[in-house]
């Protein structure tokens, strides 16, 4: 069965460390923590998971982007274990959007990231894929991949004048709508 991982919080040193290489994504403890990432990501009501979040300092994330009370215009996908990615190329265009992070629970910044981008990784069947992401699974991706490498969102806004506490964003949300 798999447990509900308990999430850092920024501030842990794991967020912000080196992560390991994975050198076989087949092993029973990669699996099982696979497996719970992929339930704390659905109980968390995230779009995505990095294994730094849940102590493990190794290069493997969760992308799990559906419509939830966080992420209401969410793309529905199938929920996938990204294992040692890399992003091989990136558009010049960039694009900016709000972001949250179970991390940094209370807060959303207004974030650029590159609106389309080219990836290469393993899945939990140790075979590789070079996919290419846009928009809003460009950005999850981006996002979790950060972490991966130690950054967090807010490490990635223009200003301080980007960021905004979960209740003013849900607040400015309703008036346009
Ligand atoms: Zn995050």
């Amino acid at each position: 069965m798999p447990i509900l991982r308990q999430i850092a919080q920024l501030g842990q040193p794991v967020l912000r460390g080196t992560m390991e290489h994975v050198a076989d994504p087949s092993t029973p403890s990669v699996q099982s923590l696979i497996d719970d990432m992929l339930a704390t990501v659905m109980d968390a009501n995230g779009v995505g998971l990095a294994a730094p979040q849940v102590y493990e300092p190794i290069s493997l994330f969760i992308l799990a982007s559906r419509p939830n009370q966080r992420y209401p215009d969410a793309p529905m996908m199938e929920p996938l274990a990204i294992i040692n990615p890399e992003l091989l190329w990136k558009s010049d265009e960039k694009e900016q959007g709000w972001e949250g992070c179970l991390s940094i629970p209370g807060l959303r910044g207004f974030v650029p990231r590159h609106q389309r981008i080219g990836v290469r990784y393993q899945t939990r069947d140790s075979k590789m894929w070079e996919v290419e992401y846009t928009d809003f699974l460009a950005r999850v991706f981006q996002h979790e991949y950060d972490h991966v490498q130690g950054i967090v969102f807010i490490d990635r806004v223009a200003s301080t004048l980007d960021l905004m506490t979960e209740q003013e964003y849900l607040r400015m949300q309703q008036s346009y709508t």
